[in-house]
């Protein structure tokens, strides 16, 4: 064998060693890696093939043994592009479709029966016979229109894979990088040879095709073995992230945006591809007019707070990135809680409010008068009223013109109110107001304005008119320490007791001497 060809056999069985190797050991592995190994499986066997085919070739002696052996070429050489193209839009998450796959590879098939069945229509080579000048086991074709057809194909589907690949760069994060890169460059050397090959600058008589593909072979295989490329893939991060509901941004060291979810994109809609590499407080202002309200570079480890945007309330949290001591970068989690907050909202409101009159309910009076005594320097009075003979207007009217009695009524207090009083519904027909820096008289005489309100501004309701009256009993705190809203309750219900007793639609003040003619 001449040193030359020697050389070739030698690059060309690199090729296959590589690719046997690589095949073998995804096979030995295959229970550890996801889907995407079968596909990369028959890609490595359908280069290993062209390989092999092309390595025996070159042993050959004559023109059978030569068309032999490239026929077994072509049993991997037309499916090994399109495979490699279907293994990276897998690797890439785009869905691989039956019909699509099909047709990628019917094509193939196609150049493999026009390839076998040369002699009877010579569409794929008009001349194959052994090379005129170097002899066997180099051949001299004339290219067919097949044959060019079928060369397109293939550079087509390369580089569609290596597009694919490239258009990623920018949004893969840099742990998957390496793997993309090997793709690449996997790709790459392939293309760039059978271009070579195509315009006709290559040795001649010799395909360089196979003696390249180790290269390609010994990249995919540091992959898999060092970054665990059919195991981890951008693309099973990328399913998880992208059917999340959460919305993710992913910031780098500089605070530049450089990966946003579908959940970021359905919350924000003005979010696009361009904003990718910007600062991520300019992307904020873009997305929502505003400033981002956190302040990142204060941030020293994580941050979790609640933030109103639009009409909606997002529980944000904020995760700074860290590599081996240095700042890497921000995870920043949106989750929509604006129907948690509403609902969370909506049961505040009801714990203190009154559902029918949305007064203060007693539980919302007692914290708050509470916290009105404790705090009162000056005087601190309570009022309370009831409405005089409330079970008749609910047995003349009915019980529904009797709630819109109690709504009435509390409207009209409502409108009268003044600083630092608070005024709530204590029950039934029952109201009640703590004053703050009130003293009795004051308390008293405030008490009689609402009684005159009440009595004057009747209810007309579908020419009804329900005019109701109400009986008031006034308290004061003593300013002793321990006393407590409940005593003056009591005592201001001592007094509307003998406002009652006294023939109501009158205010009464408690007074020791009142107390005394109750008892
Ligand atoms: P008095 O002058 O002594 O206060 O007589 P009164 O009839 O107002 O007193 P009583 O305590 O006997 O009756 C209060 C009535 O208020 C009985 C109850 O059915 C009615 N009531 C309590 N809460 C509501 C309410 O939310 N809506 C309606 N429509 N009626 C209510
Ligand atoms: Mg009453
Ligand atoms: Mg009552």
């Amino acid at each position: 064998m001449e040193p030359k060809v020697e050389a070739y056999v030698t690059l060309v069985c690199t090729s296959v060693v590589l690719n046997l190797s690589i095949l073998a050991y995804t096979y030995w592995k295959r229970h550890y890696y996801t889907n995407i190994s079968k596909l990369f499986m028959w890609y490595t066997l359908t280069s290993l093939i062209y390989c092999l085919g092309y390595a025996f070739s070159l042993t050959s002696t004559s023109l059978e043994q030569l068309r032999f052996w490239n026929i077994v070429q072509y049993l991997g050489l037309p499916f090994f592009p399109p495979l490699g193209l279907l293994f990276v839009m897998q690797y890439l998450g785009y869905k691989l479709e039956r019909k699509r796959t099909i047709a990628l590879l019917a094509f193939p098939l196609l150049t493999l029966i026009i390839n076998v069945t040369n002699k009877y229509h010579h569409f794929y080579y008009r001349v194959y016979d052994i090379h005129s000048v170097l002899g066997v086991p180099f051949s001299e074709i004339e290219r067919g229109t097949w044959f060019a057809v079928h060369n397109i194909y293939i550079c087509c589907c390369m580089l569609a894979a290596l597009l694919l690949l490239c258009s990623r760069w920018k949004e893969t994060v840099s742990v998957y990088k390496p793997q993309l890169l090997a793709l690449i460059c996997g790709q790459l050397l392939p293309i760039v040879t059978a271009f070579l090959l195509f315009i006709g600058v290559t040795p001649d008589g010799i395909d360089p095709v196979p003696m390249v593909l180790w290269f390609s072979s010994a990249l995919y295989l540091w992959s898999i073995t060092s970054s665990r490329m059919l195991s981890i893939m951008p693309i099973a991060k990328d399913t998880i992230f992208n059917n999340m509901s959460d919305g993710v941004f992913v910031l780098n060291g500089s605070y530049q945006l450089i990966e946003d979810n579908q959940a970021c994109k359905d919350m924000f809609s003005k979010l696009d591809q361009s904003m990718i590499g910007k600062p991520f407080d300019q992307v904020w202002y873009m997305l929502t007019g505003q400033p981002f309200p956190v302040q990142l570079d204060t941030i020293s480890d994580k941050l979790n707070t609640t933030i109103h945007q639009a009409s909606f309330v997002y529980q944000l949290r904020i995760s700074k990135l860290q590599q081996s001591n240095s700042n890497s970068g921000f995870l920043i989690i949106f989750t929509d809680i604006t129907a948690l907050h509403t609902l969370q909202q909506k049961l505040e409101h009801q714990a203190y409010y009154d559902e029918l009159t949305q007064l203060f309910n007693r539980r919302a009076f007692f914290q708050q008068s509470e916290q009105s005594l404790m705090t009162a320097k000056a005087s601190f009075t309570i009022i309370l009223f009831d409405i005089d003979y409330f079970k008749q207007v609910n047995d003349t009217y009915g019980h529904q013109i009797g709630d819109q009695v109690l709504v009435h009524v509390a409207q009209i207090c409502k409108a009268e109110l003044r600083e630092h009083m608070l005024f709530a519904r204590y029950g039934g027909e029952e109201f009640v107001l703590a004053l703050t820096g009130y003293t009795l008289v004051e308390g008293e005489n405030f008490a009689n304005h609402l009684r005159f309100c009440i009595e004057q501004k009747p209810l007309v309701n579908n020419e009804q008119v329900v005019q109701v009256t109400s009986s008031f009993g006034v308290s004061e705190t003593t300013g002793a320490m321990e006393e407590t809203i409940y005593q003056l309750l009591r005592k201001a219900d001592e007094a509307l007791y003998a406002a009652k007793r006294a023939g109501r639609n009158q205010v009464q003040v408690f007074t020791e001497k009142a107390t005394s003619t109750i008892t």
